[in-house]
């Protein structure tokens, strides 16, 4: 059904239009630092930003959260952009950058220093650092802390100026160097910076602190419900002294936007952190942002996991505020599902043998016809020839066969799905053992749709291709990039001094690549086409590298059914 499922957000939100907190607006925004592509993590965070705004009538804001100038870059905004609109979202009117609120969020910092609730501190890092206290500790009021309002903003005016070398001063609010919670600690708000930033240049050598800039731009957006991962719950405080303040200040009108926090998207075998993609892209373990290995929306999309699959999986994994760690299953039976709904059907030769009709007219040719999908008759047939020689799969064909094996084997009978009932009449095998080729006739009379053809039973029933036509095609067929499900977690037995990196849990063979045959149709289809290859599993044409009608290259995205571990 379409009906959204419930959570504790959503109650929370229905409980505000109830009381018309926020006179029936819902504003919600999404705040991805430009400083790396997307993830997994990203897309539980989308679904929920954006999709309660749509449910709710609302706006969703995309803001390039980009107050760090060091580390963003203009190629990670587009890349952002990109994902956001192949999720579905792309919303160019509610796009914003916090650096465009640079002026105001000065303007707030300069009305805190005139209210007597921030000052600036001279105190070396380290001094800093020290006179923080720990969690069981108070910390030590800074030197500076009584600093007069005018000779602060004398020095925080010339701090924006630029006259101060980086660390030299930093401006802080002032709230309770002994509050139990250490991010109420005179918090800083500004530090210098000479950074040049992607968007601003060199306009300003302060940068504001994260805390500080991200309720702020909430407020000015106008934003109802901040939503945030769990680890932000301690700097909640934070958030509401922040704009509460400059609420009083008459910076902004009440009510005021609230944050509420959510558990983050744990993935077994997947690492969802930057800091651990960098590093697998960096070490050369894969083969960029993109590769359809890595837990990246790029590369989800390179791997043929879809929008669809995403938005299933958001919903059957929920939201809640307790961690846990998903089985990367989940996500896969969730493109799965999706999928199964989605591609057309195809016929691909993996592991190719070949097959000779012995007694089918060297020129002839018989037209079968192949439903696009089999639940959805609505979406037509096509045509697929069969003739004397074909391909068949390997594993369809045993000498030694074990019990119950239905497929073709020495003197046995199998339908060629689509086509007519066969039977083996002889194979070739090179001096290894190996099959070469198998040999068997057509029974004309069986051929699949024609009246009577149904009238002798086999119990296999197996895919093929002509060889005439089928079109040679490379093939990508991933497994999970860990051999472990917590890549980096110490394990049972570890003594007590071993330290784990998860780059020593990466699976040394993640990726393997086949020549098989597929049906014309998909080799000549545009990139990012998915199809189903029938008895396979769920393929999409490489976005980068194939070429339709040229070098047809297809990744698999998932098998049919779970069968990792078997
Ligand atoms: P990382 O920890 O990978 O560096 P981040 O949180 O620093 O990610 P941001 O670009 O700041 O990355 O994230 C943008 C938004 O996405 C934030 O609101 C954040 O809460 C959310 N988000 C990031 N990772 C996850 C996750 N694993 N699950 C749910 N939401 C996430
Ligand atoms: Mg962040
Ligand atoms: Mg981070």
């Amino acid at each position: 059904s379409n009906e959204p499922i419930s959570h504790f957000i959503r109650n929370r939100i229905d409980a505000d239009q109830d009381k018309g907190t926020y006179g029936g607006k819902v504003t919600t925004r999404f705040p991805p630092e430009p400083n790396g592509y997307l993830h997994f993590g990203h897309a539980k965070s989308i679904f929920l930003n954006f999709g309660l705004a749509r449910d709710y009538d609302g706006i969703c804001h995309l803001r390039f959260d980009d107050t760090n100038p060091v580390k963003e870059e203009q190629a990670y905004v587009d890349a952002i952009r990109e994902d956001i609109d192949w999720l579905g979202f792309r919303d160019p009117t509610h796009e914003h950058f916090a650096s465009d609120y640079f002026e105001t969020l000065y303007q707030g910092a300069v009305a805190l220093v005139k209210a007597g609730l921030a000052y600036v501190d001279s105190q070396s890092a380290d001094e800093m650092r020290a006179n923080r206290g720990t969690l069981t500790e108070p910390g030590t009021n800074s030197p500076y802390r009584e600093r007069a309002i005018d000779e602060n903003l004398d020095l925080f005016t010339r701090m924006r100026a630029g006259e101060f070398p980086d660390g030299e001063h930093i401006l802080r609010a002032k709230i309770d160097m002994a509050s139990p919670n250490l991010n109420m600690r005179d918090p800083a708000i500004y530090r210098i910076r000479h950074a040049h930033h992607h968007r601003t240049g060199d306009d300003w050598p302060i940068y504001p602190m994260y805390d500080y800039a991200h309720c702020v731009s909430d407020a000015i957006e106008g934003v109802t419900h901040s939503l945030c991962t769990l680890e932000f719950e301690d700097h909640r405080p934070l958030y509401d002294w922040f704009i509460d303040k400059l609420a009083d200040l008459g910076f902004f009108e009440r009510p005021l936007p609230q944050q509420i926090e959510f558990s983050r998207l744990n993935l077994t075998y997947m690492p969802l952190s930057k800091r651990k993609l960098i590093q697998l892209v960096e070490g050369g373990h894969v083969d960029g942002w993109d590769d359809p290995r890595m837990p990246t929306l790029k590369g989800a999309r390179r791997r043929g996991f879809t929008p669809a699959g995403f938005k299933l999986f958001t919903d059957r994994i929920g939201v809640s505020k307790s961690d846990s760690l998903i089985d990367f299953g989940v996500l896969e039976d969730c493109m799965r599902e999706t999928l199964n709904e989605s591609a057309e059907r195809r016929i691909g030769v993996l592991d190719p043998l070949k097959l000779v009709l012995v007694n089918f007219p060297e020129e002839h040719e018989e037209t079968c016809y192949a439903p696009n999908h089999p639940q959805k008759p609505d979406w037509g047939k096509r045509e697929v020839k069969l003739t004397r020689e074909l391909w068949i799969e390997r594993g369809d064909f045993a000498l030694d066969p074990p019990k119950k094996y239905f497929r073709l084997k020495p003197d046995g009978e199998v339908r060629l799905r689509y086509g007519f009932i066969i039977k083996h009449v002889g194979h070739d095998v090179d001096e290894d053992g190996n099959v070469t080729c198998v040999y068997a006739e057509y029974d004309p009379d069986t051929k699949s749709g024609t009246p009577g053809a149904d009238a002798r039973k086999v119990k296999g029933n197996i895919h093929w291709l002509s060889a005439r036509d089928a079109v040679e095609t490379e093939i990508r067929q991933y497994d999970r990039l860990f051999n472990v499900p917590a890549p980096g977690a110490r394990r049972e037995g570890d003594e007590p001094d071993v330290e784990r990196d998860f780059l020593d849990d990466i699976n040394p063979d993640s990726i393997h690549t086949l020549t098989a045959y597929i049906e014309a149709g998909a080799a000549n289809a545009e990139p990012e086409s998915i199809y189903q290859f029938e008895r396979h599993g769920y393929f999409v044409a490489d976005q980068k590298e194939h070429a339709p009608g040229q070098r047809p290259v297809f990744n698999r995205a998932v098998t049919l059914r779970d069968s990792w571990g078997q």
